[in-house]
């Protein structure tokens, strides 16, 4: 073990410049790229003075998103959190529930649900995707919950659980038809957390189309970004226009009057934000062609050295590759911690998972399933460098 915390660390560090080259100033996680049209835009909203809450950019941008994600409707919003808040309502969470995420997440996935009023219910992924793992699903299904005229209740807390929300980790899309049928058997509603996943794809199809709703994040650190920003996807014209109404102050339309008929949301994207989001969607194939040429260049450049492997994209789908990660052959956070150390120390970004949803001390006391792959993978998993611009 010590042998391995000594001599693994720095061969890491000497492949990575191998791929990177040698910093000359720090590389983060993930930068942003505006190689586009983002200044025209921009400046087309500043000259106009449409800068907030209307203008044609977010109708554009909303298009733009139905495109690449095959969906009849997309809402624009100021950020994932919200977005997936607002998902969360729409598919009839009401407070006092429960909702199954995953542990390993960000934890803006467990806070959408606190702000619902519902409390997160933790279940664990699979160590091929990272997503959601439709078969422990079913047996913590099985073993937790009663089903009832209301639906299903979980047996211990004796509160309704309606909606499961898989996450596609990294951009790695988690395994779709195995969580619908899950749902399908259990009367669920799958919500996709596809925050990481703009432009991967889940067999034939893209991301984001798959559940009733589904979510996008356009924050700073994602493939294509607007500052801050976020989306809702779905194929029901229905749940999109209250999509739309709740997330603009619930305002009946009228000429000049004031009129709301529900205590609604400021959740609208500003013209401003759509601008900048539509000249990077208008790159967002090539960031995808970047990022999977960068995760080659890594899995080629780590192939053969012992104790470690690059995580790829599981076989039914296609990667982002939002981020790539190392996956250290077994869990040892002692090795993890010296990796992440010596590598931030040389100017490298390189991060941990986020620390599982369960034991933060909001989250603690949350009901939970077995949750053993996502602990071990905790202690395995380093995120590199994996801007579209390197
Ligand atoms: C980024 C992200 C979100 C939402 O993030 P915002 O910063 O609110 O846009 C939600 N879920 C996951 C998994 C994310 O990575």
């Amino acid at each position: 073990m010590a042998a391995r915390t000594a001599t693994l660390p720095p061969k890491i560090l000497s492949i990575v410049k191998g791929v990177l080259g040698d910093p000359t100033t720090p590389v983060p996680l993930h930068a942003p790229l505006f190689v586009g049209r983002e200044w025209d835009y921009v400046k087309d909203c500043l000259d106009s003075t449409w800068v907030s809450s209307v203008g044609r950019y977010v109708e554009r941008f909303e298009t733009m998103l139905e495109q690449q994600c095959g969906v009849a409707r997309a809402i624009a919003v100021v950020n994932g959190t919200c977005a997936l808040h607002m998902a969360l309502l729409l598919a009839g969470v009401e407070p006092g529930e429960e909702v199954l995420v995953p542990a390993l997440t960000f934890v803006a996935t467990a806070n959408a649900v606190h702000h619902a009023g519902a409390t997160p219910h933790f279940v664990d992924c699979e160590a091929r995707s990272l997503g959601l793992d439709a078969d422990k699903l079913e047996a913590h299904l099985a073993a937790t919950v009663v089903r009832t005229e209301r639906g299903c209740c979980n047996k211990v807390t004796g509160r309704r659980i309606r909606v499961v929300v898989p996450m596609h980790v990294f951009g790695h899309p988690a395994d779709l038809d195995a969580l619908s049928a899950v749902c399908l058997r259990w009367g669920l509603t799958l919500v996709e957390d596809a925050a990481e996943a703009l432009g991967s794809r889940y067999k034939d199809r893209p991301v984001g189309g798959h559940g009733r709703l589904a979510i996008l994040s356009f924050n700073g650190n994602k493939i294509v970004t607007c500052g801050g920003g976020g989306a809702i996807l779905t194929n029901d014209q229905a749940l999109a226009d209250k999509a739309k109404h709740l997330t603009t102050t619930a305002k009946v339309p009228h000429p000049w009057r004031f009129e709301h008929d529900a205590p609604g949301f400021n959740y609208r994207l500003p013209n401003l934000n759509a601008a900048l989001g539509c000249a990077q969607m208008e790159c967002l194939s090539g960031f995808v062609d970047s990022k999977r040429a960068l995760a080659r260049r890594y899995q080629d450049a780590f192939d053969g050295l012992d104790g470690l492997t690059v995580l790829r994209e599981p076989a039914y789908g296609q990667s982002n590759y939002w981020l790539n990660a190392l996956l250290l052959d077994r869990p040892d956070p002692v090795l993890r911690d010296t990796i992440l150390e010596q590598a931030n120390a040389a100017g490298f970004g390189f991060r941990p998972a986020w620390t599982l949803l369960h034991r933060l001390p909001m989250y603690a006391a949350c009901p939970r399933g077995d949750l053993s792959t996502a602990d071990a993978l905790e202690g395995r998993i380093i995120n590199l460098p994996s801007g579209a611009a390197l």
